[in-house]
């Protein structure tokens, strides 16, 4: 079951019309205390929050969810259609696990509805990442390419881990330098690109499994 958070009518029946579509149960609330009495009766396995609601705005519900112990571990994917950054730096820290900035496409908004269901909640996150013989282990910092172990810097081990945790998902280099770099990064999209080319090297065979999305950025898998 997913619970949206939407109170304009024509976009919260089409987020459900396609998560129906895609397979899922899908309940929609035109506000945050309306789902909250739904909280009380189901958990879902996932919610879909929208920013600007009425009274209740999707910030607030976000925090409310993950300040208790009940609701804490349910993955939340912020939707909004307000992108700005700022947005973004408060979402994450409040734990969204995803953002989708309205308007979306569809088949974008169901590959990310599954890889955080996928992955789980932020804090439950799989400590392992594995894409055929290519594997992370997170806590332990270890990649293993084949038979190889890797070494890799920090940074490269996180933007390994990001395409990693989002398999199948095209991840945009203005993406990748957020989840990588910080939003308050200031630095050029051509970074992703450098890391990526040492990220491959550093790799050998495995490097071919990050493949190049012309135009848009990066994925494994999919
Ligand atoms: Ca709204």
């Amino acid at each position: 079951m997913i619970y949206c958070v939407e109170d304009e009518r024509n976009i919260r029946e089409l987020v459900i019309y396609t998560l129906n579509g895609g397979g899922f149960e899908a309940k929609g609330f035109e506000n945050g205390a309306a789902m909250e009495e739904a909280l009380a009766e189901e958990m879902p396995e996932l919610i879909l929050l929208d920013i600007m609601l009425p009274g209740e705005n999707g910030m607030d519900i976000l925090k409310k969810l993950k300040s208790s112990e009940r609701t804490r571990d349910i993955p939340v994917i912020m939707v909004t259609a307000k992108g700005s950054e700022y947005d973004k730096v408060i979402g994450l820290d409040c734990g969204a696990d995803d953002y989708i900035v309205k308007p979306f496409g569809m088949m974008e908004f169901l590959a990310r509805v599954r890889a955080v269901l996928r992955r789980g909640s932020r804090n439950q996150r799989s400590d392992v990442l594995i894409f055929r013989d290519l594997s992370m282990e997170v806590e332990r910092h270890q990649v293993t390419a084949g038979e190889e172990k890797v070494n890799l810097t920090l940074k490269e081990f996180e933007l390994l881990r990001t395409l990693m945790e989002n398999q199948g998902i095209v991840m945009t280099r203005d993406r990748l330098l957020g989840q990588v770099w910080g939003y308050d990064f200031d630095g050029e999209t051509r970074t992703v690109d450098v890391h990526v080319r040492t990220l491959r090297q550093k790799l050998g065979e495995c490097g071919n499994y990050i493949e190049t999305v012309r135009g848009v950025g990066y994925k494994i898998g999919g």
